[in-house]
């Protein structure tokens, strides 16, 4: 029996878990605290040390650490790139080699949608699918791609930018400097904006109440996740999509609308094994695919 400590840092919350693994994984123990933002990266950066040596004082033998950040990031150096959700200075702040002296083990360094994939192809909705495309729907649209049983992670860990795949041409500008993003569409504030409402759920709630621009709104976001989501699926075939973050609380909203959309557009396989479902391990999938990326063997 192992313990694998995963850290997943977000504008907000700081959360970790600390998953025990002897053949099936299963958590053990979680926790989260605001994340102290107030001295940019430096506190950010404290934050972890200090939470990964409080727990591994407190859980005996944690094997190794995973932390979980939003942005892009260069794993193979352990160092951040670009992080625009977290205040600070991000380019090219070194997070894993003083916390691998602090704990004395292992520690990796991963985007938190691919996270998200993880956590939810180990030990939540995916679990038994050979391909998965995990979404995570919230300030942005994150993804990671299960294949062959495995996260696929291309080079430096950035394949799997679901949300960054072009959907209209020449649409509105988006974060990353391309135009016509499908995260332009379906990004929390965008959905909400759609809706006439100021945040997502508000616009769950007028939706469910009948009212028909919020109707409208998510059937559009859905449709253009639908349509990512149909490109993913004829290029590698995955069988099952699970959506998780904030906006996947709207549910079924979305989820109808994209299985409508992928129906209507793939031919080239069959669309009937494709599940496209929730997540089920809530608010706790980004730090336990953190623990569970630290943990994997091949390093
Ligand atoms: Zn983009």
């Amino acid at each position: 029996m192992s313990h694998h400590l995963g850290l997943d840092v977000g504008g907000t919350n700081l959360k970790w878990a600390v998953v025990e693994r002897d053949g099936e994984s299963r958590l053990v123990k979680s926790g989260r605290l605001p994340t102290d933002t107030h001295g940019g990266e430096k506190s950010v950066v404290g934050q972890l040390l200090d939470v990964a040596r409080v727990v591994t004082g407190a859980v005996e033998g944690i094997e190794s650490v995973g932390i979980g950040m939003p942005g892009v990031l260069d794993p193979d150096a352990g160092v951040t790139r670009f992080i625009p959700n977290i205040p600070g200075n991000w380019d090219g702040v070194q997070v894993t080699d003083e916390m691998a002296r602090e704990v004395g083990s292992k520690v990796r360094l991963i985007n938190d949608a691919r996270a998200f994939a993880l956590a939810e192809h180990g030990m939540g909705a995916g679990r038994g699918a050979t391909s998965m495309l995990g979404i995570t729907l919230g300030t942005g649209v994150g993804g990671g791609l299960i294949l062959g049983g495995h996260l696929h992670l291309g080079h430096k860990g950035t394949a799997g930018e679901f949300g960054h795949q072009t959907i209209v041409p020449d649409g509105p500008r988006c974060g990353c400097g391309n135009q016509g993003c499908l995260e332009v569409f379906a990004r929390a504030d965008a959905i909400a904006a759609a809706c006439g409402k100021p945040g997502v759920e508000e616009a769950a709630a007028a939706a469910l109440a009948g009212d028909l621009r919020a109707r409208r709104g998510f059937q559009e976001a859905g449709r253009y996740l639908g349509i990512g989501a149909s490109n993913v699926v004829v290029l590698v075939g995955v069988e099952r999509i699970v959506i998780g973050g904030g906006v996947a609380s709207a549910g079924e909203l979305l989820l109808e609308p994209m299985r409508q959309e992928i129906q209507r557009r793939v031919h080239v396989t069959d669309v009937a094994r494709i599940k496209v479902v929730c997540g089920e391990l809530g608010i706790w999938a980004g730090a336990i695919g953190a623990a569970l990326h630290g943990a994997a063997e091949e390093f």
